[in-house]
């Protein structure tokens, strides 16, 4: 399986400004900057999943819409939980911000349709197998088991310190790869505590909590703190370590 964590600069800044990743091209976890890839690349995207409600993570899928559509009975189609889709109703797609689409996708060719998705409850993807499961964020979130019967991987953003991800990751014997956040310097611990995210000590005690040494991706560093984090990250001296890099293909 490939994974490519989309660049989200626009001078080529090593940090993630807002998350997306895609998955042998064609699926999406997140929107942060999907809507700001080639018009090519955009239309190989049909599936979006959505893991929680926070900016960082929806920016760019009114854009997304726009960019990718077409009049026919096909469309892209947006996975959340029930609440995520409400949001998004809600909050972008209202004829305010953006365009009503979801009205619009019921009077002429649709331009997305919404699919619900459940705690633990695995959806298939062509060949892929997403089992989404709670996090602990200040928001209702979820983390994902990416499976293609080979290989599977685990993305755990956005989170504190949390137990039923792992649960799940362990019972996967397939599982290659973690892609686990780091967003806060160690200094800044209580910010991590409150708005519920890791730092690097905290990273590193959640990775523990494997019953394997698998491979770590660390993804959605915030840009304040990059410097620090990821000196804090390489003072870690895990082996298995990888600090991601934007745009970077990761072979799982
Ligand atoms: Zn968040
Ligand atoms: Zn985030």
């Amino acid at each position: 399986m490939k994974i490519k964590v989309i660049g989200s600069s626009v001078d080529g800044s090593p940090c993630q400004f807002a998350a997306s990743y895609l998955i042998n091209d064609q699926i999406a976890i997140d929107a942060g900057s999907i809507g700001f890839m080639s018009v090519a690349a955009q239309k190989r995207v049909k599936h979006i999943v959505i893991s929680h409600s926070h900016l960082d993570h929806i920016a760019s899928l009114p854009i997304f819409i726009d960019n990718v559509y077409e009049p026919s009975p096909d469309s892209v189609i947006v996975y959340g939980m029930p609440s995520v889709i409400e949001c998004l109703q809600d909050n972008f797609f209202n004829d305010r911000v953006w365009p009503d689409v979801v009205r619009l996708s019921q009077e002429e060719s649709p331009f997305l349709k919404f699919v619900a998705i459940e705690n633990g409850q695995p959806f298939q993807l062509g060949n892929l197998s997403l089992t989404p499961v709670e996090l602990d964020h200040v928001v209702p979130t979820f983390g994902f088991i990416v499976d293609d019967g080979v290989s599977a991987v685990a993305l755990v953003s956005d989170t504190g310190p949390t137990e039923m991800i792992w649960d799940f990751a362990n019972r996967n014997v397939r599982l290659k790869c973690v892609m686990l956040e780091s967003a806060f310097p160690n200094s800044m611990g209580w910010l991590a505590e409150k708005t519920k995210h890791l730092t690097p000590e905290l990273m590193r005690t959640e990775y523990n909590k494997l019953d394997r040494c698998v491979r770590v991706i660390v993804v959605h560093i915030k840009p304040a703190y990059y410097e620090e984090v990821t000196a804090e990250l390489r003072a870690l001296k895990l082996p298995l370590l990888e600090i991601s890099t934007p745009n970077s293909e990761y072979e799982i």
